[in-house]
Formats: structure tokens, sequence, C-alpha cells
């Protein structure tokens, strides 16, 4: 492991003697129930060395004080001019206790929102107020990225690392990038796939001042790039296959429970990429209740993009389960194999959840598992039907967030979901990331539209907003304001 390999690394950790009784209560332990080893949270590590598998933080809870009931977190917010109560992932930190207070990274992180739109209800068969969108485009790069990033570059810190990257379809290089410029902290390094960038992602990289290295490849090259990188360099890797990021993530679950007065919802819809976020959330909800803080969990539906479909096809079409830690290998060495020998490549306009082999795929089998989940795919023409009808319905977000809501509209059409459930969709990131699909959908040039999003297999766009071309003519204008009527 790297820890060994890096110099400063390892002065670091003979020099500083951190003695809360946070940090010895988390340690890390591989998923995989055969291996189960543990490791130090001092340790960086983003695989088991043993056996490979994934890890987990976990945490002594009884010798941890953790609250009796989460109404206690509600009396934080009086308390906002503390960055570590404003921040909405850190306020929680009592669940996600791995790093002393005085190491910890927050640049205002997850002021975000729950909020029902009415007009989206109706759009997917829902009642009135049962459909809640949670806004994570609000974050301060734009994405939910943000909520998993401030505890991994936390955990950086707490192990002296200088030096950081990641791989990106854009908003992980956005959401480092912007927390590498805010805090002075690290250096960053973020391989993105070329061409295949959303315009705001790589904008914001670049802005914020990252060494933006722009692969000829796609996100999986990209990964596996980088994870090279990161070994031989001593480099600290900020992707989802690192468990502190995770951490992080699961305070999207405890914001949306707040809102929700700490009433459990039906569901839980997300977009799946990487499947960070689908994982992050069933730990969420297995802490809690594992610690008596809630007593149900909601279902859990996550929908990939029809182009990107790899969790789709092994869990839906192959019968591909967690099976008490023992998923089946074979299923998904074959189903690997088969896409390289077709050459088939992920392709959707859903440029954040265009992913060939999810780096979380046996988490995110865990919590299908534990909250009784489904998986659905969505064509890139009902995520931009979706999309536009979220943007009307008073929420802005890119393409991949739209396939949470086109996936409540497929489960309502089969009868999986009720119409007076409880479901909260996660808008994961906003709408400026990627004007150029919107524009494109909405724009009355046939050319542009074509070029953009046809080769996608999306045909029309039932719901677009065109732009007006009026002569420089007050009477000109008055005519087509008259039209409106
Ligand atoms: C990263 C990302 C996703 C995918 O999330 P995973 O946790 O990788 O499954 C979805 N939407 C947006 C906007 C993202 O940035
Ligand atoms: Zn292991």
């Amino acid at each position: 492991m790297y820890g060994q390999e890096c110099p400063s690394h390892g002065r670091y950790r003979r020099r500083r003697v951190i003695s809360t009784q946070a940090k010895t209560a988390a340690f890390q332990k591989c998923i995989a129930p055969e291996c189960a080893a543990t490791f130090d949270v001092t340790e960086t590590l983003t695989g088991c060395p043993r056996c490979g598998g994934l890890l987990d933080i976990e945490y002594e809870w009884d010798r941890l004080p953790v609250p009796r009931s989460l109404r206690e977190f509600e009396s934080r917010w009086g308390r906002r001019n503390e960055p570590l109560e404003f921040s909405g992932v850190w306020r929680f930190r009592q669940l996600l206790p791995f790093a002393p207070d005085d190491q910890i990274v927050t640049i205002g992180e997850g002021q975000t929102i729950l909020r029902p739109s009415d007009p989206v209800a109706r759009y997917v068969g829902m009642d009135n107020g049962k459909l809640l969108l949670q806004y994570e485009g609000l974050n301060p790069s734009g994405s939910f990225k943000d909520n998993g990033m401030t505890a991994a570059v936390t955990h950086a810190r707490m192990v002296g690392a200088k030096h950081a990257a990641c791989a990106s379809t854009g908003n992980t290089s956005a959401s480092l990038a912007v927390f590498a410029s805010a805090t002075g902290l690290f250096q960053v390094i973020v391989f993105v796939g070329s061409g295949k960038i959303a315009f705001g992602k790589l904008s914001q990289a670049l802005d914020y001042g990252s060494k933006t290295l722009q692969l000829l490849g796609d996100f999986d090259d990209a990964m596996h790039q980088v994870q090279q990188v990161a070994k031989q360099q001593g480099i600290y890797l900020c992707n989802s296959v690192n468990p502190f990021r995770l951490e992080g993530q699961k305070a999207i679950m405890y914001r949306v429970l707040e809102a929700l007065r700490w009433e459990v919802p039906d569901w839980i819809v997300v977009p799946g990429g990487n499947l960070g976020n689908s994982s992050a959330f069933g730990k969420a909800f297995r802490e809690l209740r594992q610690l008596g803080l809630i007593d149900r969990v909601p279902r859990l539906a996550i929908i990939n993009a029809a182009g990107a479909n790899t969790l789709y096809q092994l869990v839906e079409q192959r019968g591909l389960r967690w099976s008490d830690g023992h998923p089946d290998r074979k299923v998904i060495s074959q189903f690997y194999r088969e896409m390289d020998e077709t050459k088939h490549r992920a392709s959707t306009l859903a440029t954040a959840i265009e992913i060939n082999r999810p780096v979380n795929l046996t988490k995110a089998l865990r919590a299908l598992e534990a909250f009784d989940g489904v998986v659905r795919q969505v064509s890139d023409q009902e995520i931009l039907d979706a999309k536009a009808q979220i943007g009307s319905g008073g929420f802005g977000c890119e393409p991949a967030s739209a396939a949470s809501v086109a996936g409540v509209k497929l489960l309502r059409t089969e009868g999986v979901i009720a119409p007076s459930d409880r479901v909260v969709c996660i808008l994961t990131g906003h709408q400026l990331k990627d004007p150029t699909t919107t524009v494109a959908y909405h724009a009355n040039d046939r050319e542009q539209f074509d070029r953009v999003l046809g080769s996608r297999g999306v045909r029309e766009a039932p719901f677009a907003n065109q732009p007006i071309v009026v002569a420089n003519e007050i009477d000109r204008i008055m005519d087509v304001i008259r039209s409106f009527e």
C-alpha cells in the first residue's frame, strides 16, 4: 500500500499523536464475510490488501457518544455560526465519527433541501405531496459529491496527504477541485475522459486550478489509470472506492430524514453510476436501525441509464444477489467478458452515470438485499423528458439526476410504487452542469438536436420550451407577446 511508499505520509504518522476517543473507536473493515480483515483509520486503502474486497468504515458504537434520538440533531442548527454545525455533513458527525474535530475540512457543503413537486408528481402518476425531490445540486460544486469529498479530504488531511487525485465523469473532479482551491491543503490532479465530460464540469476543474488530464478514453479507462498513478506516486485517491467518501454521503439520508421530521419515507430513488450513493444510503439506514434511531427502513430503487445498465443487467436479468456476502463472481466476470468481446461501452447522455464497471457493485448488492431494492433502466429519451418536467416543476438538474424521476414513472406504471407512497428522488447534480444537452432539447434547431441528442436515440422533445426568434422591432415583439394569450 502506498502508506509505506509515501515518505511524507510515514513521517506524518509517526509525528502525529491523535488521542481522541473518536479515532480509536473507528476502523476499516473488509466487507467480504470470509475475510473481514480490519485496518486502522490512519491507513490509506482503497481495497482490502488481503482479498481485494471493498472496505467499510465501522465503529465501536458502544464506546461513542451516540444521540439517543435523531431529534437531538435539530438543536445543532441553532449553532450554525460554527462551521461544523453549519455543514450539512458534519452536523451529523456523531454518526460518522472517524475524525477529530480539529482535522475536519469543511467548505459549507450539504446546504440542500427536500421539497415536494406536484407537477412532477402528476407527471409520474403520484398523488400530490407524495413525490419529494432532494436537491443536491445546491452543494458548493453543484453536485452531491461534496458530501463525500468533505469526508475524503478530511481523511486525506488526517494521514498527511499533500497530493490528491480522482478519475471523474466530471462531478468528482469539480468537487475535489473546489475543496483543494478553497482550502489550499492539496495539489490536485483530475483525470477525465476526453470528449465525454459536460462543459459545466470541465469548466469547474479548470477554473479551480486543478491539473486536468483529459484522457483519450472513457471513465473506466481514467479510473484504471488513476489507480496506477495513485499507487506509484503515493497520491491520495478520492474516488468512491475510498470508503471515507461514502461516510460523508450517508449524510444525504440524514438530511432527508430531518426534512421529514425523522419519518422514514417509503422509497429512496437514486441514479446508479459507480453505486457509491446507493451503497452509502444503505449503510446509513443499516446503522440507524442498528443504533435504534429508526424503526423501519425505506425501499431502495437504483436507476440505470439503458445505455449504461451493468447493474440492471446483472441483478434483474441475470439474478445476481448479495448472497450473504458471496455474490456469484462468475456471473459478474462472464458479463464483463461479454462486454469486452462485443466491445460494448457505456453510452448515455447522462454522462455522470456513463459507467461500465461500477466500482461499488458489491456494496450496492448488499444495500439492495437489505432494503428490498429494485433496479430499473430508463432510456435517454425518458431521462430528458423527465428532466424537462423537473425543470418546469421548480427544480433544475442535470440529465443523470432525472433518471430517478424517470425511474419512478416506470415503477408507477409497473405498479411497484403506489400513488400514495412517499417517494424521495435524489437530484444528484445541478442543471447548469450540462447546458449543452438542455439547450439542444429545448432549442428549435434540428441540426443541433440531431448532433447532441440524436446519436443517443433521442427522437423528440415533447416538453421543449423553444426560444422564439424575433426581429428587433417593437411591433413584431408585440405580435409575439399577444400570441401567448
Ligand atoms: C456521480 C454522479 C452520479 C452517480 O452516483 P454514484 O454514486 O456513482 O452511483 C449520479 N448523478 C450525478 C450528477 C453524479 O455526479
Ligand atoms: Zn478482505
